[in-house]
């Protein structure tokens, strides 16, 4: 089959590889219809998570069921499904406390005998690495998906792939950003980053009722995008100072909740841009030190922006000072994943309004390139194999 393959970084070309097979009496293989390149994806094709084997890219992905392994009993031949980004079993003890992406049997290998951590990285994703457990990922013709009877769900027949495609992650994640945070209802949200991962947690900002919505971002496009497809006051904090802005905008007191959809690569190439022309010299603040500065007394911050590594200029004296409650994580998508589709379903939300580019899957090598340098005004990939 044709396949995505990491090689190193910047180096991802679509070429031949071995058909996947069931290993486990609990897979599944599916014929993949769609999928997507996602921020995340852009962490491994930059090398901030290293890789050293080559690997199937793809934890974005949709299909049709093709063929069943022996111990599976909610899916068929045939069945239309997404997938849950991470792989989960469903009955160990982190997948019993509703931890999906700590499976302790997803990624064995991480974890001790007593269930501790032993490398310091979380539950089997697909694609994303040897640390997450070494899967193939779903950019590709076909692929096998683990604990089958866990993680699908199969979508209603109204609802289009590109419609459909993003429950497997970007639409859960940003709903998390907001889930976290427990509204109570008119709350003032800020979110940081309009990618596609700001950006859903916009639309779910609105839906979970937040009173005032703002997104902040250092590209001009992504503004445009983030008020058309969620509505949202806009922030350039490359050509204005956004924490400042943010409490002008709330009579001085700060964001009720401080969404950071960044995450790490802010210390880096075209992050560190921003980091002198959004608020002075802030050595190396990130985005989560922004979040820290822009937030009310007592408000909330969530992260669902990836950080793989610490990080020493956290601004720890105006968490305590200001009693800030933080949260973050990779989201938990077999918690929400349900009831997100009967959203979609029931038109109370439109995803689709997001992609900007839809090619075959033979121009992921190309693709990768145009995602991450934001080229051509590129929001959000989907891939047809
Ligand atoms: P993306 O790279 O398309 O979006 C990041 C956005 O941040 C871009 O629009 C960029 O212009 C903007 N940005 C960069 N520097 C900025 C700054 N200084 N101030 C404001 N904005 C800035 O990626 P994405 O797909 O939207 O993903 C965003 C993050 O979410 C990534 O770190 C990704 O790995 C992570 N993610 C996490 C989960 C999870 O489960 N927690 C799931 C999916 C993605
Ligand atoms: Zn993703
Ligand atoms: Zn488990």
């Amino acid at each position: 089959m044709k396949a995505a393959v990491f090689h190193k970084p910047k180096d991802i070309q679509v070429e031949t590889v071995d058909d996947p097979k069931i290993e486990d009496s609990k897979d599944v293989i599916l014929k993949v219809t769609s999928t997507a390149i996602c921020g995340s994806d852009l962490h491994i094709y930059n090398g901030y998570i290293p890789q050293a084997k080559d690997m199937v890219m793809g934890h974005e992905f949709m299909g049709i069921v093709q063929e069943v392994g022996q111990g599976v009993r909610n899916l068929k031949v045939g069945d239309r499904v997404v997938v849950p980004f991470p792989i989960s079993c469903g009955s160990c003890h982190f997948c019993n406390m509703a931890l999906p992406t700590h499976c302790e049997n997803s990624n064995p290998e991480n974890y001790g005998p007593e269930g501790g951590l032993v490398k310091g990285k979380g539950g089997g994703i697909f694609g994303y690495t040897d640390l997450y457990g070494g899967y193939s990922g779903g950019q590709a013709e076909y692929v096998r998906v683990p604990y089958a009877d866990n993680g699908p769900r199969i979508v209603p027949e109204n609802l289009s792939d590109s419609q459909s495609l993003f429950l497997t992650d970007i639409f859960p994640t940003g709903w998390a950003a907001i889930d976290w945070a427990e509204l109570k209802g008119g709350e003032t949200v800020a979110v940081f980053g309009c990618g596609p991962v700001g950006i859903m947690a916009m639309k779910s900002a609105w839906l979970q009722g937040a009173g005032r919505v703002i997104g902040i971002d250092i590209e001009d496009y992504r503004l445009e995008m983030a008020k058309k497809a969620a509505n949202v006051e806009v922030i350039n904090g490359k050509k204005s100072d956004a924490v400042q802005l943010i409490r002008d905008m709330t009579g001085g007191y700060g964001a009720d909740v401080c969404v950071d959809a960044v995450g790490m690569e802010a210390e880096h190439g075209l992050l560190s841009r921003a980091k002198n022309l959004i608020q002075g010299e802030v050595g190396t603040m990130k985005i989560i030190g922004y979040c820290l500065d822009a937030v009310r007394r007592g408000g909330t911050v969530t992260v669902v922006g990836v950080y793989g590594s610490p990080y020493d200029n956290f601004p720890v004296h105006q968490w305590f000072d200001k009693g800030v409650k933080i949260r973050g994580g990779q989201a938990f998508v077999h918690n929400y994943i349900d009831h997100l589709i009967d959203l979609v379903n029931t038109g109370k939300v439109v995803l689709d309004d997001i992609i900007t580019h839809k090619v075959p899957l033979a121009d992921a090598s190309k693709m990768y390139d145009i995602f991450n340098n934001k080229k051509d005004n590129c929001v959000k990939v989907v891939l047809t194999p």
